[in-house]
């Protein structure tokens, strides 16, 4: 099974009176709220489980590159660029990223076509935006637009609607799963200590290993699972070979 984490670009609000510095901050600063992630909320009357982080990150927009202007702006000539001045530093995005749950048609194989540089087929990867992410997208979005309106933005465009999955444009680089760990050697590849049910003197470390993907970056993940392989590989050694989990 794969997983792409589902990024959303959720709600852009623009604001008449209110100035946000988008020019200064750095790569990684920003806020995240955690209230609709997980099972944080209610899912009464939701058609999707889980749910996603909501973002709004200062990370020191460049100009040129980053000129979001309102819906319904010409986007070239004198209207864009007078819209583009005004609002370079009176527009916040509030975005999100939702899990991204386990399907059975969902999964990596062998290309039956394509091959590597020694004739070794590439792996392909099946994957398609499902109903449950279209739901959690549509509520995630409403919630990123509830909360710019409550800054008091004038004007907020909202993304609700995700389409196919599409590699032609950036959707997630959280790509993981694919030889998934579990309790049971019949439907996962390791157990959890990452230890490979057919070969019990391998572990093998990295974000492969998610049965699912959470709404969450993945990489503190892998960071405490390579904590928690090497706790396996310890108690290998005192055991002599013994798989170390089910
Ligand atoms: C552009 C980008 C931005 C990202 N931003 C974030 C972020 O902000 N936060 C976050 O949490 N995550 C982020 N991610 C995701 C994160 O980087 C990955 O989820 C994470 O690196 C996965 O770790 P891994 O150990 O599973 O795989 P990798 O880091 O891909 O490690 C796999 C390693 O295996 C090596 N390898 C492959 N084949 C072979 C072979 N045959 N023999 C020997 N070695 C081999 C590769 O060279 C590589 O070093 C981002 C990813 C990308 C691409």
């Amino acid at each position: 099974m794969v997983f792409h984490s589902i990024r959303l670009n959720a709600a852009t609000g623009f604001f008449e009176s209110k100035k946000f510095n988008n020019f200064a901050g750095s790569v990684g600063l920003g806020m995240i709220i955690d209230d609709f992630n997980g099972d944080n909320f209610d899912h009464t009357d939701l058609d999707f489980i889980h749910g996603g982080m909501i973002i709004l990150g200062q990370t020191g927009l460049r100009p040129i590159a980053n000129n979001a202007v309102p819906s319904g702006t010409k986007s070239w000539g004198a209207e864009f660029k007078e819209a583009s001045i005004k609002y370079s530093n009176a527009y916040l995005s509030v975005k999100g990223e939702g899990a991204s749950m386990a399907y059975r048609q969902h999964y990596i194989d062998l290309d039956p076509t394509y091959t590597d540089d020694f004739g070794d087929p590439l792996a392909r990867i099946t994957f398609d935006i499902e109903e449950q992410d279209r739901q959690l997208t549509k509520f995630l979005a409403e919630k990123c637009e509830q909360i710019l309106l409550e800054m008091g933005a004038d004007h907020v465009d909202t993304s609700r609607e995700l389409g196919p999955y599409n590699v032609a444009e950036y959707q997630s680089t959280h790509n993981t799963g694919g030889v998934i760990m579990g309790a049971d050697p019949e439907t996962s590849a390791v157990n959890n200590y990452l230890q490979m049910w057919d070969c019990d003197n391998l572990f093998v470390v990295g974000a492969y290993a998610f049965p699912q993907n959470a709404g969450y970056n993945p990489t503190g993940t892998v960071g405490a699972l390579a904590y928690r392989a090497a706790e396996g590989i310890s108690k290998y050694m005192e055991t002599g070979g013994q798989l170390v989990s089910k």
